[in-house]
């Protein structure tokens, strides 16, 4: 099989004075921001609100990639917006495709300034019969440190703005030729049922998106507004590690499903699994959740519980997990732990997993045990960016022995 690596060089790099030249995006925008970018260029105000619902419909709706498509938008105007703007989406790293239909890109963010290198981030595709979910990212690296999930042990980068977000969602549909006018790549995995490539979103890439509220907040805005990529909030599922005292804003303001990444019914364990619960013991987040806005039999909350051979997968805990919950509109979503160089920790055997999803499901609650998606290019849960960590070391190697140069270059192996 051949892949491509990208591979980046670990020493710092010099500054760079030779920044191109900084033009601004519009691409993620809210309409709020495309507002000021055309007052910026001389739009009068009375004007600019007919301009971005112009804007909003090339960008958002029909997906366009060079000024001169918006045929309705005045020469001079186009052209005024093309000296100062751009419609550039992330530049797409690497994209990966594993067997099973899922896509990996890892996506660098603009520069910022000279002494930046570009955030990278990334993003997963994950096509099923009957929905195709893209698994977003809401900060670079992170700060939770949960002791089974490997993005946690890179730090946090910084906060990805929210048209960062946005543009995951762009760039998806780019790749899957989800604009009016195109079609999928031949070869493409895609749900087969005929809706939407892009049908579902879950925050549950890199990052703690209620650590980062404002900025999820104007993206799925944005991601939803019916007259552009109009997904339904009722599509985007927000996952937090359970930053409590945001849980009720979130449904308030972002009003998308909710998931709790539980993993532990005690809060000892849950204190070692997920180090925010010394912060927000088990007690005062299932009471946020009992009190999510919007949470009935028709909207419940999802509970994630990673399962840990020997760790937290006995039947007593199964048990314990049904009281626990009692009362809360949820369903509960094993996920087999997914291994990463360096961890202690093991997956459940098979048969444990089935048991421990027997007792939640006989106690009435769905309890589906998540089928491990592209584990062969690690774009499984709690497996983001460790490639590039890999590769990082790799190419250290390479330098060390002389191969190639500071910056970045990729290579082509077998
Ligand atoms: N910070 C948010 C968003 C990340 S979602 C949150 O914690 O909910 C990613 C989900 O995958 C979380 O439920 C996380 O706990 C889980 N996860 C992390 N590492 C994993 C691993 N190695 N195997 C399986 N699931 C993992």
């Amino acid at each position: 099989m051949s892949v491509t690596l990208i591979v980046e060089a670990a020493a710092p790099i010099a500054p760079q004075p030779s920044l191109p030249e900084l033009k601004t995006s519009l691409v993620g925008l809210d309409r709020v921001r495309l507002a000021e970018a055309l007052t910026r260029i001389g739009v009068a105000p009375r004007e600019a609100k007919m301009r971005v619902q112009q804007l909003w419909h090339w960008i958002y709706w029909r997906g366009a990639r060079d000024f001169e498509e918006m045929t309705n938008v005045g020469k001079a105007l186009r052209r005024a917006l093309a000296e100062q703007f751009t419609l550039d989406r992330p530049e797409i790293v690497s994209e990966q495709v594993s067997v099973d239909g899922t896509r990996k890109w890892l996506l660098r963010m603009p520069r910022k300034g000279p002494h930046d290198r570009g955030a990278e981030i990334e993003c997963v595709y994950i096509p099923e019969s009957d929905r195709g979910t893209l698994c977003v990212s809401s900060q670079v690296g992170c700060t939770l440190t949960c002791a089974f999930c490997h993005t946690g042990t890179q730090k946090l980068v910084r906060n990805l703005e929210a048209s960062e977000i946005v543009a995951q969602m762009m760039v998806a549909r780019d790749r899957l030729g989800e604009w009016p006018g195109h079609s999928p790549p031949e070869g493409t995995i895609a749900p087969t049922d005929g809706g939407r490539l892009v049908s579902n979103i879950v925050l549950m890439g890199m990052g703690e998106p209620l650590y980062n509220f404002d900025n999820v907040k104007t993206a799925i805005d944005v991601i939803s507004d019916g007259e552009g990529l109009a997904l339904s909030r009722r599509r985007v599922t927000l996952s937090t590690a359970g930053v409590t005292p945001m849980i009720p804003r979130a449904g308030e303001e972002i009003g998308t499903m909710l998931a709790i990444s539980l993993h532990a019914v005690r809060d000892e364990l849950r204190n070692t699994l997920v180090p925010l619960n010394k912060k927000y013991p088990i007690k005062d987040l299932l009471d946020a959740c009992r009190t999510y806005p919007g949470v009935s039999n028709a909207r419940r909350i999802t509970f994630e519980y990673v399962m840990l051979k020997g760790v937290n997968d006995s039947l007593a805990e199964a048990k314990d997990l049904v009281r626990l919950l009692k009362g809360i509109p949820a369903k509960i979503n094993l996920i087999p732990f997914n291994p990463w160089p360096g961890t202690n920790y093991e997956c459940s055997d098979w048969e444990q997993i089935e048991r421990f999803s027997d007792i939640v499901f006989n106690a009435g609650y769905a309890s589906p045990i998540r089928t491990p998606r592209g584990r062969d290019i690690l774009a499984a849960c709690g497996q983001l960016k460790s490639e590039t960590e890999k590769l990082r070391a790799r190419a250290r190697l390479m330098l060390e022995s002389g191969v190639g140069e500071a910056g970045m270059f990729a290579a082509n192996v077998e």
